[in-house]
């Protein structure tokens, strides 16, 4: 429920009606969208929403109450004898299940499931494997009389409907929906459809109007945009929009060149006494030799099993010649169909089971700006929580500020949020028809929210940073969890909340101080016991001898990444040679340029990132230098490591294999090229011995990198 007046409402939904209308033309009329399907599905939703809270906003002119779009006059009009209607749409599990029960109930008391219980039928329902099937039906599972509602489930292909009216077997006449009651009459661009046919196998009823969907395969969708191309010609957006625009041409010789394909999944007029179910009505179309989705149609029993049959649909959904974008459930047996009936726009007897779309609109209530480890500001999308691609999204990046400006979103915009995969939430843009009249453009914070220094940003950047450093509590927060990272010292147990208090505390500055912590004071903060501040001292321990590399990599140093880190260390042997070396010097190491000789020499000028090296000299962290060694070529070779190494540790053999180009990998597989045995060598040796994998020992190994 939302906390509107009404008047409220009556703006959003006229705002909201207005803006469906404009999508609606672009994409039923021109067949070229301004938006995605997911962010129109969201506006029509929303608007059901209000106009379900707000029943007076709710008239026959709205978008929710119509289908599609008017014809276009270039056509000829076709009047539909049945209504071509529209379907409801499911966008969770939550809402099958409720369509279900509703479904389950009216039947329930129209007695059409009672009436069946009295003749169970048991049985494979897969439409094409034998067993026709008269229901709804009753399954008394394991003696439970549970009524389930049988469902025909077929996909959702993403075309456009059309209706074919054969008389007496012979095409005469090919419609596309229209408004639902009125379609252009596209008959001679639908004879150029080879999968169409133009004569029915016999016996063919009088009257029959078949109803599906003209789609293109998504390859031949690639290969049309290709040579559109290379024409110069338009390019279209996706193969629905692509099918659409090829069907609805004035020239049928442009159709005719152009892949369309079609499945049947219903009916219009029809002459003769319809079969009992949807499943037998798809199969009567098929022996008159109308194609149909036989592989992928299927006859399944409750809520349950509806949602099994979307869950294996996306499974394979990557891998169908099309796009579908659901699924869509209909009541198996036409005399319950006939008793649910319809609504204004759709029947009330199946629905569309939609797949998360991977964009959504929501509210932007407010930017946020974070400090990150080089003081870096960065916006953050603060959103009313929405729903999409699989999770709720509360925040989004919004990256820096000329993105915002390019973007222009502003507090308050309806925006389109997209989450593709597990790609990070992004906001696309604000839906402008949707914007509040009194916005403001975003504008740059000039002090820094955590520290208050001031916030500068460099003419050649695009990044404003907080120039607090690491007197900035966020910047320190940010380069100590940089420091501890798996990459860097990799200190397990020392994760963000405990550093968050060690810094708001005052009791770590530094690097160099996280190793002057105690058990004891470690144990007296939230979250710790005394088992996990005594693992965090221990991982706090061992961290006193890293690999040079890494240490030069906690540094956090810009523009000096773990690889340059490692290689820094390889040239430079010891801290004390970097802290030396002038830019001359340092841009003689692999990959270092300018820019980041400049960034390293920047760094160890100023005197607090010394005292930090002094601290942690202090504190006992002695960095192990690299070997040096001779770079061998053991490019795409594995190595595993087991036992005890005498004259190396593991991590710097791992080191030397990886410098000469190979890899380490924790277990022995087909795959390894070399064991490495050291001393008490435990079932790993035993593994590469019975597969035949080559064991080197300590000394091979030497030899193999070139270590002198
Ligand atoms: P719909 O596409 O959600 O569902 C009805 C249609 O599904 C039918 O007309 C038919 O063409 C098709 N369909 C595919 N397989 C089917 C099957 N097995 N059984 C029955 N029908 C099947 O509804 P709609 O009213 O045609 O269009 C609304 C949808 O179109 C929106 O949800 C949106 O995805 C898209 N749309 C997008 C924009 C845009 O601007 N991007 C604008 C308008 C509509």
């Amino acid at each position: 429920m939302s906390t509107w007046s009404l008047p409220e409402a009556q703006a959003r939904a006229q705002q909201l009606q207005l803006t469906i209308e404009q999508h609606n033309h672009a994409y039923y009329v021109l067949d070229d969208p301004s938006v995605s399907d997911a962010v129109y599905d969201q506006l029509m939703l929303e608007l059901t929403a209000i106009e379900a809270e707000f029943p007076a906003l709710c008239t026959p002119q709205s978008p929710t109450q119509r289908v599609g779009a008017k014809p276009l006059d270039a056509f000829n009009s076709v009047i539909h004898t049945v209504p071509m209607l529209s379907l409801g749409n499911a966008f969770d599990e939550a809402s099958v299940q409720a369509f279900d029960k509703r479904v389950h109930d009216i039947l329930l008391q129209s007695g059409l499931l009672q009436r069946t219980l009295m003749q169970p039928e048991e049985g494979n329902y897969d439409l094409f494997d034998g067993a026709s099937s008269h229901l709804p039906s009753s399954s008394a599972k394991n003696g439970s009389n549970t009524l389930e509602v049988t469902y025909f489930c077929e996909l959702k292909l993403d075309g456009l409907a059309i209706s074919l009216r054969y008389e007496k077997g012979l095409l005469v006449q090919a419609a596309t929906r229209g408004d639902g009651q009125t379609g252009e009459d596209v008959t001679a661009n639908i004879r150029t459809i080879r999968a169409i046919p133009l004569r029915l196998k016999q016996p063919a009823p009088d009257v029959i109007e078949v109803r599906g969907e003209v789609f293109m395969n998504r390859a031949e969708f690639d290969l049309l945009n290709q040579a559109q191309k290379q024409r110069g010609e338009k390019v279209f957006v996706n193969p629905r929009n692509a099918a659409a625009g090829s069907l609805r041409q004035l020239d049928s010789r442009v159709t005719a060149q152009r892949p369309l394909r079609f499945f049947a999944y219903g009916w219009g007029a029809l002459s003769i006494e319809p079969k009992d179910t949807q499943a037998e009505m798809l199969q009567y179309m098929a022996l008159l030799g109308v194609p149909i989705n036989a592989k992928q149609n299927k006859c399944v029993q409750g809520a349950l099993a509806l949602i099994n049959y979307y869950q294996q649909v996306s499974q394979i959904r990557a891998g169908l010649d099309y796009d579908i974008d659901g699924v869509v459930y209909k009541v198996n047996a036409l005399n319950a169909q006939r008793v649910l009936g319809f609504v204004a726009r759709a029947p009330r007897f199946a629905i569309a089971h939609k797949f998360p779309a991977e964009e959504a609109t929501t509210i932007l209530i407010g930017i946020d700006v974070q400090v990150g480890r080089t003081g870096a500001i960065t916006p953050v999308a603060r959103l009313e929580p929405v729903f999409v691609g699989g999770v709720t999204v509360t925040n989004a990046t919004l990256h820096n500020e000329d993105e915002i400006l390019r973007k222009d979103v502003r507090i308050g915009d309806t925006v389109i949020v997209r989450r593709a995969g597990d790609v990070i939430p992004e906001v696309v843009g604000p839906v402008l028809s949707l914007r509040p009249t009194q916005s403001l453009p975003f504008e740059m914070v000039s002090s820094c929210p955590v520290c208050d220094s001031a916030v500068e940003r460099l003419p050649d950047e695009a990044i404003s940073r907080c120039t607090g450093g690491l007197y900035c509590a966020a910047q320190r927060k940010q380069s100590l969890l940089h420091a501890v990272s798996r990459k860097a010292l990799d200190i397990e147990g020392l994760g963000e909340k405990l550093i968050e208090q060690l810094v708001d505390r005052g009791r770590v500055h530094s690097l160099a101080e996280l190793f002057t912590l105690t058990v004891e004071e470690l144990s007296a903060y939230d979250r710790m016991g005394l088992k996990s501040a005594q693992n965090a001292i221990d991982a706090i321990n061992e961290a006193r001898e890293p690999q040079l590399g890494r240490l030069i990599y906690a540094l956090g140093i810009r523009h000096v990444g773990e690889t340059t880190a490692r290689d820094l260390a390889l040239y430079f042997g010891s801290i004390e040679n970097l802290l030396k070396a002038d830019e001359a010097h340092l841009i003689e190491v692999n990959d270092v340029g300018p820019v980041v000789a400049g960034s390293i020499v920047r760094f160890f000028a100023e005197p607090h990132n010394r005292d930090i090296i002094q601290a942690l000299a202090e504190q006992g962290v002695q960095a192990q230098a690299p070997i040096p060694l001779k770079i061998g070529n053991l490019a795409g070779q594995t190595f595993v490591l087991t036992g005890t190494l005498e004259t190396m540790t593991r991590e710097q053999a791992t080191e030397a294999i990886l410098l000469a180009g190979g890899k380490v990998s924790g277990s022995v597989s087909r795959k390894t090229h070399y064991v490495v045995a050291g001393v008490d060598a435990g079932s790993k040796l035993t593994k590469a011995q019975a597969l035949g994998i080559k064991v080197l020992n300590e000394a091979a190994l030497r030899d193999l990198v070139q270590i002198d």
